[in-house]
């Protein structure tokens, strides 16, 4: 078992961090532009937590996790992982960090080869990085994986198309637990799957995370999938970090006009309380991140924007310890 974590260190330090993708103009002229996927936003994560990132699709989050693990460059900004900058580290040097940090994706299917059995799958990245050389070692050691996942010896003869969606993502979970990481970063890893399931996939990695003293940069497109996991919420919009908070603030006590918005499309389970309850509901569709709205990017579908909401940009402000938003009238 590895060594407890200093709880108050931060694994992850995201300062700044901006993605922005040049596209060319179109066969019919269209002048082309900026995308500003991400636009400046800054995170914490530390040792042994949770955190969910949260929006809805095209927000910039995905693109976060990609830049996290280096599988997109920076346009600015830094990222500091286990106290060191990788923002410019070049292949060589990323393959080391990039063992400690890995990836769990929505669908699992399209990222296992399905000419390989899920034995070969796991036993391939323990060859290839040398974490185990030995041949009947590592075929322990998927066994062991195996097992972690809540799997059975014999799902190691298996191929991917002989498990059903959740088998799959805790092969998913198995491959990334056997580089050893610090930090998995987990894409939408139930959005595809059935609810009981989701709640069956979100324990094992709870279960996980306390005994292996993991760290997760959990990214979701709604609030309820994160509530149960995470201790700390961001969400963002268009590029943006809208707010930031503990899970039980952001919940209770949601500042900004998006998180109560997404927090009203929530479900709740009693249904005296789902009839009693106000929905908001946002109008329009998110804007394009190629031509964002002046000021603040979510006044065009803000059912409480004022007048200078258009023209002024609010920053991202602490206004209760540990709880940021970013409105004008928070
Ligand atoms: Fe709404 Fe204005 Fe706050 Fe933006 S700054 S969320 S438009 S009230």
């Amino acid at each position: 078992m590895p060594p407890e974590p200093d709880v108050k260190q931060p694994l992850l330090e995201v300062k700044g961090l901006v993605k922005h993708f040049h596209v060319g103009g179109g066969i019919l002229g269209s002048p082309g532009g900026t995308v500003r996927a991400i636009d400046g936003i800054d995170f914490t994560i530390r040792r042994g937590e949770t955190l969910g990132l949260v929006g809805e699709s095209g927000c910039g989050k995905t693109t976060t996790g990609r830049c996290i693990l280096r599988l997109e460059q920076p346009t600015g900004g830094r990222i500091v992982f286990e106290g060191r900058d990788i923002t410019a580290l070049g292949e060589v040097e990323l393959r080391s960090v990039r063992r400690r940090m890995q990836v769990i994706f929505q669908d699992p299917y399209s990222s296992l080869n399905p000419r390989m059995s899920i034995g070969e799958i796991l036993a391939e990245p323990l060859q290839v990085h040398g974490i185990v050389k030995d041949k009947a070692k590592r075929a322990d050691r998927v066994r062991e994986l195996l097992e972690q996942v809540g799997l059975l010896p014999r799902h190691a003869e298996r191929y991917p198309h002989q498990l059903s969606g959740g088998q799959r993502q805790r092969v998913g979970i198995a491959r990334a637990l056997a580089m050893e990481p610090s930090l998995i970063i987990c894409d939408e890893p139930v959005s595809a799957l059935d609810v009981s399931i989701q709640a069956q996939i979100i324990n094992l990695l709870e279960d996980l995370q306390a005994r292996y003293h993991l760290t997760y940069l959990f990214i979701a497109h709604d609030l309820s999938v994160v509530r149960h996991i995470s201790d700390r919420v961001a969400v963002m919009y268009l590029g943006k970090m809208v707010e930031l908070a503990d899970r039980q603030a952001l919940y209770e006590n949601p500042l900004h006009p998006y998180t109560r918005a997404l927090l009203s499309a929530v479900p709740i389970p009693d249904p005296r309380m789902e009839a009693r309850r106000e929905r908001m509901v946002l109008r329009g569709e998110v804007p394009s991140p190629l031509n964002p709205p002046t000021g603040c990017v979510f006044h065009p579908r803000c059912p409480v924007a004022v007048g200078r909401c258009s023209a002024e940009i609010p920053p991202l402000r602490e206004i209760k310890p540990g709880h940021w938003a970013a409105c004008h009238l928070a």
